[in-house]
């Protein structure tokens, strides 16, 4: 894309930052930021799912500002996502549900409470997802077909989840990482889609892998705080093995938000906030290098193509 505005109109010559300002500096450092990221991404597919978790958090300035941020810049890129909305945020903020449908995204629920699927149990979870999607498509206008567990908690203490999303008329899941991992995961599970007995399809979060760790590098405080070599390094590792399994990346509003102050989150430790906390500012131009020369569709078009292709598991005895 062109930096300056040669041939372009007198107007958005006006616009730009001026040199030597403090703007200016700030523009064009997350310009090569962008740029950097970029060629750590090219090695991956250029057909994607650009995902955000909509959630709010203590100490943040809400999901609405950072979210419409990610709309403009899906909207400048000519790319759709799909939105996993928090009923938290459903409730507080419909106006914000409904702008997310009128750009053209996929709107998928993140879930009627911010807890771990196994904290919380069949009966619970029943009852608050009844709920929660008959309002998500009152607000958006049509019954979400995807559900993302918070914290990607579909783990073996969470298995009867799978039937009950089902039951509930959701087609596909994107909850599960599929390795040992601090916060949730399920080792042993596929590293690609594959259905559930009930027939919901689950598409497993993309991992790299660095030593013994296995991490869902494209998203969140991984995308943040990797640095670019080691970026490219798991997105060529991801690529040689890929064999057609569908890219996607995640992201939550407060990834964006770097007017927050660092608050003690009740759902991570001391360590944990602070990691969470750091490094925001190199959010938006990663997520713009990952948007350069790639194309995002809402999960919502790619089912066809995924679930044609995935197997069941646990395979039937
Ligand atoms: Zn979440």
């Amino acid at each position: 894309m062109a930096l300056t505005g040669t041939g372009a109109p007198a107007t958005s010559i006006a616009m730009q930052p001026c040199p030597g300002t403090h703007t200016y500096q700030r523009e064009s450092g997350r310009t090569r930021a962008a740029e950097r990221a970029a060629l750590g991404f090219a090695t991956l597919p250029a057909l994607f799912t650009f995902t955000v978790d909509v959630e709010t958090h203590p100490g943040g300035a809400g999901a609405a500002a950072p979210t419409r941020r990610l709309l403009d810049l899906l909207d400048a890129t000519g790319s759709l996502g799909t939105f996993f909305v928090l009923d938290e945020v459903v409730r507080a903020d419909p106006t914000l549900v409904r702008d997310i449908v009128r750009h053209g995204h996929e709107v998928a629920s993140h879930g009627h409470a911010h807890r771990h699927l196994a904290a919380e149990g069949p009966v619970a979870f029943r009852a608050g997802m009844t709920a929660a999607r008959a309002r998500l498509a009152d607000v958006s206008g049509a019954p979400p077909l995807g559900y993302r567990a918070p914290y990607f908690s579909l783990t073996p203490a969470a298995r009867w989840a799978p039937a009950i999303l089902a039951e509930l008329g959701f087609a596909y899941s994107s909850s599960l990482l599929p390795a040992r991992n601090p916060l949730a995961g399920w080792p042993g599970a596929p590293l690609r889609p594959f259905h559930w007995t009930g027939g919901l399809l689950e598409l497993p979060v993309p991992l790299g892998r660095i030593g013994p760790l296995a991490l869902p590098f494209l998203g969140g405080m991984y995308l943040r705080w990797l640095p670019p070599w080691r970026l490219r390094a798991l997105s060529r590792d991801w690529a040689a093995k890929a064999d057609g399994d569908p890219l996607w990346s995640y992201c939550h509003p407060y990834d964006l938000d770097t007017a927050e102050g660092l608050v003690r989150r009740p759902d991570a430790g001391a360590l944990g906030s602070l990691m969470l906390w750091l490094n925001r500012r190199s959010t938006l131009p990663r997520l713009q290098g990952l948007l350069r020369g790639r194309r995002s569709v809402p999960f919502a078009a790619r089912l066809a193509e995924i679930g044609a292709q995935a197997p069941v598991w646990p395979p039937p005895a």
